[in-house]
């Protein structure tokens, strides 16, 4: 039973609550339908004010033995914020504040409350930049890394645990840590930040990140190039990478789904031919540099059976391109079962494709794949036809089963939540799992930060 009054007395009674209406919107989060997770009905939903209250909070339900979900924006994919067990629901949305942006050192200190969208606009009035752009500006900083979020920015510059210099953690035990600082190089002891960075809030509470930054780009365009098939769409990937140019984005997308996400969103696809496309967007110091980039994909795509190159450079157009990609699950969903995060070695994303769509066929089923494609993280979405015929868990493992014969993973990006841990014993060994245990252990001796999810 969790101790309510205590609580208030921590944070105030205004920012405790247990009522069904105020708390419904923490039961969930955007996990898949045919995985989603049943929420626990006993749940206070708690909204600390600074690092000081989250360390009392973290006493109190050390030694009371209460589970607590940190909740960050509650876009995560795989039921990781949502509370399974009576307990706690630790929401970071008070700790929204952007503490400095330092230009000296083109570094940022944040809050883990900030949200996505809100750091990128501290940032871009800096005239600076951060490169990572995970779908959906809501996530906060604090379940950024937490997931290690990946998104459609990763090929030039990877994904965000390259940008974390620095953790302000409040452990499960409450003692607070501070891991890292403003530093390039840091070879001080084991890396216990990096432990930290896609521990999915089982080891810890994030509540300060320092994020390295980048100046903004003095030109940046995008590229929807075309192809009829999509065998030479994905054949050209690697020879667009040979070729010199590293695009900041590489993303596989089909004109039957994009066109859906365009019509949701009110919008045009802009490609008139073609059925298969790739996205490539390329960041420069000039607009000449940049303009020679596009020259040399466009050529490079020629080449490779491209029927059509389109170049957008207005930034409207752009944003209009990548929110198109980014969203593209959002129309879908009411129809998904499922959407995967597998990855495979970049050079095996033609072989992967070709396995879903036998899997697909075999089984008589929807699934739609698009992805990073030049990362070889791809996101086949199982449709909810497979759950009407009785094959989803099948066509899934099957899926899995590709991925892993073609020396891939189940999580790319999205990570293990706690949809995914039924398929955690594919991929990890016995050793690796008794150490990752041990580990929480020791971070988590009574076992209440988010249990039941990330490790089995
Ligand atoms: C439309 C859409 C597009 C997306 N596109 C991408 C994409 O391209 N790439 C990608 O990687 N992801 C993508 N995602 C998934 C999601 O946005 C990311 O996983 C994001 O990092 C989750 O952040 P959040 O703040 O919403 O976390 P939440 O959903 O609130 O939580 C996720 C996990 O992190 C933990 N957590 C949250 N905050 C903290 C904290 N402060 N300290 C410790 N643990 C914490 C939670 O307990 C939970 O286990 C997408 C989601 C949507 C809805």
């Amino acid at each position: 039973m969790t101790n309510v009054q205590e609580l208030q007395r921590i944070v105030g009674g205004d920012w405790v609550t247990t009522k069904r209406e105020q708390i419904e919107s923490y039961l969930m989060d955007e996990v898949y339908v045919a995985v989603r997770p049943q929420p626990s009905n006993d749940v206070v939903v708690v909204k600390p004010a600074n690092t000081e209250e989250i360390s009392k909070i973290m006493k109190l339900a050390n030694r009371e033995k209460i589970p607590v979900y940190p909740r960050g924006g509650g876009t995560g994919l795989l039921g990781g914020a949502v509370p399974t067990q009576d307990g706690i629901v630790l929401s970071l949305e008070r700790l929204d504040r952007v503490e400095e942006v330092d230009k000296d050192n083109l570094m940022v200190v944040v809050q883990a409350g900030v949200t996505l969208g809100d750091l990128l606009k501290a940032v871009e009035d800096e005239d600076l930049l951060f490169p990572p752009h995970p779908g959906d500006e809501g996530a906060q900083v604090g379940g950024m890394v937490a997931c290690n979020a990946g998104g459609t920015r990763a090929v030039k510059y990877g994904v965000v645990r390259n940008y974390v210099k620095g953790l302000e953690v409040v452990l499960p035990t409450g003692e607070i840590l501070n891991m890292g600082g403003k530093l390039l190089k840091n070879n001080t002891g084991l890396d216990l930040m990096h432990l930290l960075i896609d521990s999915e809030g089982i080891l810890g509470i994030i509540t300060k990140v320092i994020f390295r930054l980048y100046p903004r780009f003095a030109g940046i365009a995008t590229l929807v190039v075309s192809w009829d098939d999509r065998h030479a769409a994905i054949r050209t990937v690697p020879k667009i990478l040979q070729s010199g140019v590293i695009p900041l984005a590489m993303e596989y997308v089909e004109r039957d789904v994009i066109e859906i996400s365009a019509e949701h969103l009110g919008l045009k696809w802009p490609a008139a031919k073609g059925k298969a496309h790739l996205i490539v967007i390329v960041s420069g110091s000039s607009e000449d540099d940049v303009y020679s980039q596009c020259q040399q994909i466009s050529d490079v795509c020629q080449e490779h059976g491209a029927v059509d190159t389109l170049i957008a450079e207005r930034k409207e157009e752009q944003a209009e391109i990548l929110k198109m990609r980014s969203e593209i699950y959002t129309p879908l969903k009411s129809r998904m079962a499922d959407g995967l995060d597998i990855t495979v070695p970049p050079a095996n994303v033609g072989k992967v494709f070709d396995a879903i769509e036998e899997i697909a066929k075999r089984f008589g089923v929807t699934v739609h794949t698009f992805g990073h494609a030049a990362d070889g993280n791809l996101h086949p979405s199982i449709m909810m036809d497979a759950v009407e015929k009785g094959v989803f868990k099948e066509v899934k493992k099957e899926i899995y089963r590709a991925a892993a014969d073609l020396g891939g993973v189940v999580s790319g990006e999205h990570g293990v939540g706690k949809a995914r841990l039924g398929e955690f014993d594919l991929y990890v060994d016995a050793k690796s799992k008794e150490l990752m245990r041990g580990m929480k252990r020791l971070f988590d001796p009574n076992n209440i930060l988010n249990p039941g999810t990330a490790i089995m």
